[in-house]
């Protein structure tokens, strides 16, 4: 097939609704806006993995969209291993695939630091001599370039001479972020999380580490007044950001506007659905019922809450209480969506289960790709390096523990078993590795 695909790829959570909430709501505004053929994202810690995202999508040509705020360990080592590129660009499987630079790097995140600060000290009515700005990045000791980003907004800013002092500190990194009470004097500080998403880090952890408990009151701490703006990534023009990305990297200006909400998806098992519900009329996948008029829970009773677009759905079924692996059997009842098309039956699936309609395409067609935990343990250089050496007991543990409650069966274990599997699972899930990690720390 031709066409191009859009992927953002993020790094997702397993205790914050909104770390790949905020991916999807690009995705979703991407698609609005009819962007490219098939649009999509693909996470860390979230389904669907990296390492999956290619196989979700049938364009000839990918253009993957980091979303981060600066190159770093993933951006430069974790997704081009995962996704089986040498660097920034290849050819796989006969399709071109670009990495384009992450989003944190674009120069239009000078104007979204500006504006935040601008509406800070508007609200608030402060004079810029009497107030220091943090910007406050992630950072990683893994990875130096990490901070570059907020360091040169930072130093942007300094030479500005808006404010009275300027400081960047990290989260992960050094200067710390309490470093912050050490190294300005003005009386008011201005804190901006240089981060994407409104999720624990910056909900909680950045919070915490400046000793503010109200995110939406002035905060007064050792003796200075705090002002914690909203995190860049909030701001409406990052889709912008993207697009801008996107077309460096060769997408085509397009002025297309999409069918309806259900449109823009990744496509990748799409036909065999239709075949399948064309033969039997009604499919299950987990508790999840479709047949050509609308799809279901399986355990809806009395009268269902229509949804009738991607973001209402996922909100609903995702995010209270927060589900991080999306093929849970706990998926929550009492919904449906009335379909105006048999095609949009792939896409709400695709919207529930990010993922699992192209795998489950390909091992009904006896092509699914089924990676063995040694070779995700030989790839990684973090903390799942070597995640294979486990003790089997440990393995076993986390079989039961975190593929118990899936829909999915874990078939990249042998001892799973394959045959009968309308559900497979490809390969372990960054949730799975996370427990089996943990549990293995324990034993030791
Ligand atoms: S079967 Fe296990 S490893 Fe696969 S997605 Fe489900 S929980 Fe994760």
């Amino acid at each position: 097939m031709s066409g191009i695909a859009l992927i953002l790829a993020g790094h997702g959570s397993h205790v914050s609704a909104n770390t790949a909430g905020i991916v999807w709501a690009y995705v979703d505004r991407l698609r609005s806006w009819g962007a490219a053929d098939e649009i999509t994202a693909c996470f860390w810690k979230e389904a669907p993995a990296f390492s999956q995202a290619l196989d979700t999508v049938l364009a000839d040509d990918v253009i993957i969209v980091p979303v981060f705020t600066a190159r770093g360990y993933f951006t430069s080592e974790v997704i081009p291993t995962e996704l089986g590129i040498g660097g920034d660009a290849g050819t796989i499987n006969g399709r071109r695939v670009q990495l384009t630079p992450p989003i944190g790097e674009h120069p239009r995140l000078r104007s979204i630091v500006d504006i935040r600060l601008r509406e800070t000290i508007d609200e608030h009515g402060l004079a810029p001599a009497d107030s220091a700005v943090a910007i406050i990045g992630h950072g990683t000791r893994r990875h130096r370039g990490s901070r570059d980003s907020a360091r040169e907004q930072a130093q942007r800013i300094r030479q500005l001479n808006w404010f009275r002092e300027v400081v960047d500190v990290y989260l992960d990194d050094e200067p710390d972020i309490p470093s912050v009470y050490r190294d300005t004097r003005a009386a008011n500080i201005i804190a901006l999380p240089y981060f994407l998403a409104d999720g624990s880090h910056v909900r909680q952890d950045l919070p915490r580490a400046l000793g503010i408990s109200d995110l939406d009151a002035v905060n007064c701490v050792n003796g200075r007044r705090v002002y914690y703006c909203d995190p860049v990534g909030s701001h409406e023009s990052i889709c912008q950001v993207i697009l801008d990305l996107a077309r460096e990297a060769g997408l085509p200006f397009s002025e297309r506007k999409p069918a309806c909400a259900w449109s823009g998806f990744p496509i990748a098992g799409r036909n065999a659905l239709l075949a399948a519900l064309a033969s039997w009329k009604t499919l299950q996948f987990g508790q999840v019922m479709v047949d050509h008029r609308r799809v279901w829970h399986c355990d809806n009773k009395g009268e269902a809450t229509e949804f009738a677009s991607p973001a209402a759905l996922r909100a609903f079924l995702r995010e209270d209480p927060f589900r991080p692996l999306a093929t849970s059997a706990d998926l929550p009842a009492g919904w449906q969506v009335s379909l105006e098309a048999p095609e949009q039956a792939h896409a709400v699936l695709e919207t529930i289960f990010p993922g699992l309609i192209a795998d489950w395409a390909a091992s009904e067609r006896g092509a699914l790709k089924i990676e063995a935990l040694t070779s995700i343990g030989k790839r990684q250089s973090g903390m799942f390096q070597d995640i294979h050496r486990l003790p089997i007991d440990v393995i076993k543990k986390a079989l039961d523990k975190v593929c118990g409650g899936c829909i999915r069966r874990p078939t990249w274990w042998p001892a799973a078993g394959q045959a009968g599997t309308d559900l497979p699972c490809r390969a372990a899930c960054n949730l799975w590795l996370s427990t089996a990690r943990q549990l293995g720390d324990a034993k030791l």
